[in-house]
């Protein structure tokens, strides 16, 4: 279920981030088109050969104040140890063995974690005798690379993959609705745990958590089962790295991928700030199911209007994610907190939703027939028919005679009629359009 996770550490100016952004590419371009959403490039997705697998660029990770270069790589090469499957330690080829390389590579070969070793900056095939020094590192084979010219690339996500541990299953059943709390540190993630787990009808199972990550919580309430994956109780261990509010994004995101409902809570105290965004948009991307929940609402001076202006500010925001419904809670009062598994529920079955063919071109047919797609250069889009492939998040695939012919807001259109006729609130719905063969 969680994807296999690719560190890559080494010393500045090797390369990194410009590695980062080759094996996230595409990717982070599609998600930049689209308004509203914005990122660090700390954590990302990538791709070989069908295997999806996160990648973070430790070098991503700043330290407050004014740290010595030694003193990051060590914290960096502390958090690829605790949080990869495998390493990705890069060196320049240009520059040789650095002292800094060698203290690097006494912590990882202390942690016994796998480690590929690669070679940047051997821009021609002429120069591969540079990575020979770099076998007294003691990392086997080390792997010729060149971030600027794409050489070497596949060779290494390759000798990375083969660290990757085999699929695990997921724990729990596919009945069991998985709800995972996310949210910038002090929004009130622990305080609403204990509040859901405290309140009455709440049945808590006491089978331990399943994984090394998240602190699971299995409970029943009204007949249905959820699990909590908590990702306030992970941190506070203490480590330089988890008081980083980037390494919250991080740990936001490993909860996300396991859940199917993701619960974005922000502090009606502080209101919203990008950082909330950057974790509503890992939600969104994710495909999973959203609820916004506004805690501390007990904090703040009311009237009448203020959950309508509250709401507009939310949508404001996050204009990416119209969908997800918003709930104004407080953990302390528990003003509110029984609405809350009810619409885990609804938008858990929304998710999980899946439309007729039959119907579904019904809609969409209509669509056309009321509002036809847009003609360019002469050329008119024909939609032929739809069909739903895919559920969490429900993904449609329009056959169309032209893709190419597919505008964005056209596009746009047809999910508004989708959501118009079948309830999918709380679920992003992607959309696919495909030539008709
Ligand atoms: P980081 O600090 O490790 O993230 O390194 P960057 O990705 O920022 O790269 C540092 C510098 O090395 C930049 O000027 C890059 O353009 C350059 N660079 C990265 N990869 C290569 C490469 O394969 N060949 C050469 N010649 N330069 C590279
Ligand atoms: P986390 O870091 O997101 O897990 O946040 P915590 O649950 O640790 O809460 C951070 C602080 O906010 C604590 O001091 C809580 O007592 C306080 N807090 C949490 N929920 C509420 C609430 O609903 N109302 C008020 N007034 N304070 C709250």
């Amino acid at each position: 279920m969680a994807k296999p996770v690719i560190a890559i550490v080494g010393r500045p100016n090797v390369g990194k981030s410009t590695i980062f952004n080759w094996i996230v590419g595409d990717r982070m371009a599609i998600v930049e088109d689209k308004p509203g959403i914005t990122r660090d490039r700390l954590y990302g997705t990538g791709e070989w050969l069908g295997t999806s697998f996160n990648v973070i660029d430790t070098g991503g990770i700043e330290l407050d104040g004014e740290d010595s270069i030694l003193r990051s790589v060590r914290v960096q090469a502390e958090l690829a140890i605790e949080e990869a499957d495998v390493i990705l330690f890069m060196v320049d080829g240009k520059a040789g063995v650095t002292p800094d390389d060698e203290e690097i590579a006494r912590i990882l070969f202390k942690s016994g974690k796998p480690v590929v070793l690669a070679v940047n900056k051997v821009d021609n095939i002429q120069r591969q005798e540079l990575i020979y020094e770099f076998y007294s590192l003691g990392f086997g084979d080390p792997i010729a690379i060149s971030g600027a010219h794409g050489l070497g690339l596949g060779d290494m996500l390759e000798a990375a993959a083969r660290h990757f541990p085999p699929e695990t299953e997921d724990p729990y059943g596919d009945e069991v609705i998985k709800v995972a709390l996310i949210g910038r540190p002090n929004v009130g993630k622990s305080s609403l745990v204990n509040a859901i787990l405290g309140e009455e009808r709440v049945i808590v199972s006491d089978v331990a958590g399943t994984t090394r990550d998240a602190i699971d919580t299995p409970f029943e309430k009204d007949g249905q089962q959820y699990v909590l994956i908590d990702t306030a109780g992970m941190r506070k261990r203490g480590k330089v790295y988890e008081t980083t509010e980037k390494y919250s994004v991080m740990r936001a995101m490993k909860a996300i991928e396991r859940a199917d409902v993701a619960l974005i809570v922000i502090n009606a105290e502080e209101g919203i700030i990008e950082q909330d965004k950057h974790i509503a948009g890992y939600a969104h991307e994710a495909g999973k199911a959203s609820i916004f929940v506004v805690n501390k609402w007990d904090a703040i001076e009311k009237d009448d209007k203020s959950t309508q202006q509250f709401t507009q500010k939310i949508r404001d925001h996050f204009l990416f994610m119209p969908y997800a419904p918003v709930l104004f809670v407080s953990a302390k009062t528990k003003q509110r907190l029984n609405r809350l598994m009810p619409v885990v529920s609804e938008v858990a079955e929304n998710h999980a939703a899946r439309i007729t063919t039959h119907l579904l071109n019904d809609v969409i047919m209509d669509a056309v027939a009321i509002n036809p797609p847009p003609t360019d250069k002469g050329k008119r889009l024909r939609i032929n028919y739809v069909t739903q492939v895919a559920v969490k998040p429900p993904t449609f695939v329009i056959f169309v005679n032209n893709p190419e012919l597919m505008h964005f807001s056209y596009e746009r259109y047809l999910e508004n009629k989708i959501r118009g006729s079948f309830n999918f609130e709380g679920t992003p719905v992607r959309i696919i359009t495909r030539k008709k063969s």
